[in-house]
């Protein structure tokens, strides 16, 4: 099967341009809510087309830089930004190059290509492949970053701008995961636009992938000697600059869980819920189960079901 490009949009100016990412559903969990005595809200991000919430910033940053004049995408992502990256390059007309290690799993690489990608398989680590996008780049390249970028939190904020639309009271806790921090900066970007400076985030992270829990108890930025935990997406060394300063400025309560405590949390979804989510994403869902101890005058709890196409072990 040949996957057919769509002949580009006129490129006319920013606001003139759809958004490349979808408004997702916002749902609230009965098993979840019945499991943590609070009212739970999903929103939906792993129903973006790109299969995570990256697309919202990715996309945004993507849309800017071609209409500032790029004319190819650069990413070093083999996961999720990598591919909304890809997705976003397809719907622009624009070509994207993606830049991964040899350690990049098949299946990561198949749906990068799928999108009509270019794809670089170069080096041991991320490092080295990031090394040689960056050496390669030209002039009128964009090279997008998948966490440190204010265009991507500006696009990660449009999910709290869905949210705050949708309802009309803000919820007592947020709960999300965090890798490098873009999505953690973006949704307290749309968190303060809307006058919910005063509620509580619950920044998930799996032990081994834990940069933003060391940095706030080191009360500052920590670079992590190595990523071990299977929830590759959460997989920053260290957090970006914004996300520590929001820890600053922002109740923020940092939760560890367990490789495992994440995967049985995916589990758990699959059957509430009948979508799979990686473990990334498992991470926000197991720390649910730390929030009424931390807040206990907590009654309505957002989680962002960040998604993720990362299927491990499952074929
Ligand atoms: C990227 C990603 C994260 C972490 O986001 P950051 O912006 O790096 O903090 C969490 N979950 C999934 C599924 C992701 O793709």
């Amino acid at each position: 099967m040949t996957l057919v490009t769509p002949s580009p949009p006129a490129v006319a100016g920013l606001s003139a341009q759809a958004a490349l990412h979808i408004a997702t559903p916002l749902l609230v969990s009965l098993p979840l809510s019945e499991r943590t005595g609070c009212e739970v809200s999903l929103k939906m991000e792993a129903l973006q087309p790109s299969g995570s919430f990256k697309l919202r910033g990715v996309g945004l940053a993507c849309q800017t830089r071609v209409a500032q004049g790029a004319n190819r995408l650069v990413s070093s992502s083999g996961g999720n930004a990598g591919i909304a990256v890809a997705y976003a390059g397809r719907l622009l007309g624009v070509p994207v190059e993606v830049f991964v290690p040899q350690t990049t799993p098949a299946r990561a690489r198949e749906l990068i290509a799928q999108q009509g990608a270019r794809l670089t398989v170069h080096g041991a680590s991320w490092q080295e492949a990031n090394d040689l996008a960056l050496a390669e780049l030209r002039p009128t390249d964009a090279f997008i970053h998948p966490f440190d970028d204010p265009l991507l939190w500006e696009g990660h904020a449009t999910l709290v701008d869905e949210v705050a639309q949708a309802t009309p009271e803000p919820p007592d806790a947020v709960v999300l995961s965090v890798g490098g921090g873009g999505l953690l900066s973006g949704v307290l970007q749309g968190m303060h636009r809307h006058g919910w400076g005063h509620v509580p985030v619950v920044a998930a992270e799996t032990q081994g992938a834990d940069s933003l829990a060391q940095a706030v108890a080191a009360r500052e930025r920590v670079v992590l000697p190595a990523i071990t935990s299977v929830a590759t997406s959460l997989g920053a060394r260290q957090v970006c600059e914004q996300a520590f300063a929001w820890t600053q400025r922002h109740p923020i309560h940092p939760v560890v869980v367990t490789d495992q405590q994440a995967l049985d949390a995916c589990g758990r979804f699959l059957r509430d819920h009948r979508v799979w989510v990686e473990p990334a994403c498992g991470a926000a869902l197991a720390a649910l189960d730390a929030v009424p101890l931390l807040l206990p005058h907590a009654r309505r709890m957002l989680v962002v079901v960040c998604g993720g196409v990362n299927v491990v072990n499952a074929g």
